[in-house]
């Protein structure tokens, strides 16, 4: 049996504001504007498990006007998500994302991005892929006010 989720994620971009994707602190004057740590890539991930689980999604399990996940690193309540899955009786395949960002270019932030993801997602970093697009100019990630992030996740049953 498998299980196949989508997510997606936008942060507005601020000053004054870490930039943090898949738990890798990024050099930038601008970072996410949010409730946790505003990492996009992430809350994409975990929004795919909780898709591929039909349990809703992040703002149900970790609501923003909730103290307790002020400034929360995101991989932690990834750990939790895929924690939920493991208890639904799933584990996780594969994961490939998106992360559309104008500036900085992240190719040189790609490998720790797949490797953190890998360790929380419990599978081995060549099961995770992380692509990195600009918005070309266009749009709100083109004119860097925002940053995106999209993902599908495959999970399949534990045996009995
Ligand atoms: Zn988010």
């Amino acid at each position: 049996m498998f299980r196949v989720g989508i997510g997606h994620d936008t942060h507005r971009l601020v000053e004054g504001r870490p930039l943090v994707l898949g738990g890798v602190r990024v050099e930038s004057n601008r970072g996410g504007e949010g409730h946790s740590d505003a990492d996009a890539l992430t809350h994409a991930v975990a929004d795919a498990i909780l898709g591929a689980l039909a349990e809703g999604d992040l703002g149900v399990h970790f609501p923003d006007n909730d103290p307790k996940w002020k400034d929360a690193n995101s991989l932690d309540l990834l750990a939790r998500v895929v924690w939920l899955a493991s208890e639904r009786g799933y584990h996780v395949v594969n994961a490939d994302a998106n992360v559309m960002l104008e500036q900085p270019k992240l190719r040189d932030h790609i490998a720790a991005m797949r490797a953190n993801l890998a360790t929380t997602l419990q599978v081995e970093v060549s099961n995770v892929s992380v692509k990195a697009k600009t918005g070309e100019g266009l749009d709100a990630v083109g004119r860097g006010e925002a940053v995106s992030a999209q993902a599908i996740v495959l999970l399949e049953e534990n045996q009995a």
